[in-house]
């Protein structure tokens, strides 16, 4: 073989496995770009192509001189790269023969193949990126919705990391300004310290109670809103979800208490995902099966973020809606009145009035009529007023959240020693964890293991 020029390059496909249009080879690292000039016959030597720049050409075999693909080769000189090293992208055409002779050479001619993530593994330790936007780079690669999309992104952009670094700020200058006074104590500066540790206690509280608050939303946007739809038999929930999906699917009969089995179904509301459940109809039954079915659905309204009760427009409430509405209260719901279609006669003594109004929403599942209107009040219900703003900063990664946790309750405790009188010292101690804490989010003390699992999770030449 041939003379290993690299230091550590590495190399692997950036684009998806299967044929394409074009493929991607990635090469990163110090003494890349002479690593591909070993194979690739251009009009242009690489190293004397401009960075940023294609330069067409030809990759050959570093022994036979055999071509095996023409290319397009880009140079990007360090820092201006994903990595912030040298790298080398060369664009070949997008066939799985192609790609693994391409890929091959490459390896021969110096580089090795990279493990999964490790392009972003390096972009973190060569600081372009904090460990919280490398972790938006996986987000934003698994998004599956547009809402997802943009809180990722938002991520990736630095947004939370500011927000930490600002929490981290305050904590500093507290605990610069504490220093002060255990070093030079004859000022009797520690009243005023207290105080001061009292105000960025606060106000760095509120900031972690927001992003925790904002991690609820964040989570649904990310993982998609369960959605149970609920009602006793024939009110319409599986016809409500074929309205909702724009299809058939859900088994629609006659007959009470056909849907005997979960059937789920996702749709995008507003760039969110709803896993819709249509649950076996709720009602006291003798049927065993039915039974089954029924037990399932009550735990569904549980565990579900959001639940759809149905009832049906055309006849009066019954026993069984009541026992239902009882059920759900103090679960996030929409109450849907079904069937707006037919003469209504729906009533129910007062029951109905008593609900929020905004809570109730009328439809019909025949006719599609209300359903747009359903599905934007189910968007609104989980999110809120406004939905996912392009700059909203929310939290969505449960490790993130983890370290929030932590270190709130560092600020609990440095509080709690002020207020029981404790010299500013043994706050100092809590501060400080806290403020590794919120550190610990940007990956500032984080050990191979940690970043091993963090990475591992990527796919191949990310
Ligand atoms: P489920 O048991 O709650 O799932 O109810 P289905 O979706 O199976 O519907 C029961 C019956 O009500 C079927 O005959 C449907 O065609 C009918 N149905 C459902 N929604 C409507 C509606 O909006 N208007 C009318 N007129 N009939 C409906
Ligand atoms: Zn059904």
């Amino acid at each position: 073989g041939m003379a290993t020029v690299a230091e550590d390059v590495i190399a692997a496909v950036g684009t998806a496995p299967g044929e394409a249009g074009i493929a991607v080879i990635r090469v990163s690292g110090p003494g890349c770009v002479q690593v591909v000039e070993q194979i690739f016959r251009g009009r242009q030597s690489l190293k004397d192509a401009p960075s940023h720049r294609m330069v067409y050409g030809a990759v050959v075999d570093p022994d036979t001189a055999e071509v095996l693909d023409e290319v397009l080769v880009v140079r990007m000189q360090a820092p201006r790269s994903y990595t912030g090293e040298d790298v080398v992208e060369i664009h070949t055409h997008g066939g799985s023969a192609v790609v693994g002779r391409v890929l091959n050479a490459v390896v021969r001619a110096g580089a090795r193949p990279a493990e999964p993530g490790e392009f972003t593994k390096r972009a973190f330790l060569n600081g372009r990126l904090d460990l919280s936007q490398a972790e938006a780079v996986i987000d934003l690669i698994r998004s599956k919705t547009d809402a997802a999309r943009r809180l990722a992104l938002e991520q990736l952009k630095g947004g939370l990391s500011a927000r930490v670094k600002q929490m981290r700020e305050i904590l500093l200058d507290v605990m610069a300004q504490i220093e002060v006074t255990i070093d030079y104590p004859e000022h009797d500066v520690e009243d005023v310290t207290i105080e001061q540790i009292r105000e960025a206690v606060d106000q760095v509280r509120e900031q972690i109670d927001e992003l925790l608050a904002s991690s609820r939303v964040g989570r649904l946007v990310r993982e998609g809103v369960r959605t149970a739809i609920v009602g006793r038999p024939n009110v319409g929930k599986s016809s409500l979800l074929n309205a909702l999906a724009g299809r058939e699917r859900a088994i629609v009969t006659a007959i009470p208490g056909t849907t005997r089995d979960v059937v789920d179904e996702w749709i995008h509301v507003r760039g969110v995902a709803f896993q819709i459940l249509d649950t076996a109809g709720i009602r006291t039954t003798e049927d065993e099966v039915e039974r089954i079915g029924v037990d399932r659905s009550l735990k569904w309204v549980e565990e579900a973020d959001l639940v759809l009760c149905v009832l049906d427009g055309s006849s009066p409430l019954e026993k069984e809606d009541l026992e239902l509405l009882e059920r759900i209260k103090d679960r996030p719901f929409l109450l849907v009145v079904n069937k707006i279609d037919l003469p209504q006669r729906l009533t129910g003594d007062g029951r109905l009035e008593e609900l929020p109004q905004h809570r109730i929403v009328r439809v019909s599942a025949r006719t599609g009529d209300g359903v747009q209107e359903l599905a934007d009040r189910m968007a609104r219900v989980v999110l809120g007023g406004e939905g996912v703003s392009a700059s909203s900063c929310m939290v969505t990664n449960m490790r993130h959240m983890a370290l929030l946790k932590e270190a709130r309750e560092d600020l609990d405790a440095a509080e709690r020693a002020v207020s029981e009188g404790w010299t500013v010292d043994v706050a100092a101690v809590d501060l400080r964890a806290a403020w590794e804490h919120l550190g610990d989010i940007l990956g500032e003390r984080a050990g191979e293991e940690l970043l091993n699992r963090i990475f591992s999770q990527f796919c191949l030449g990310k």
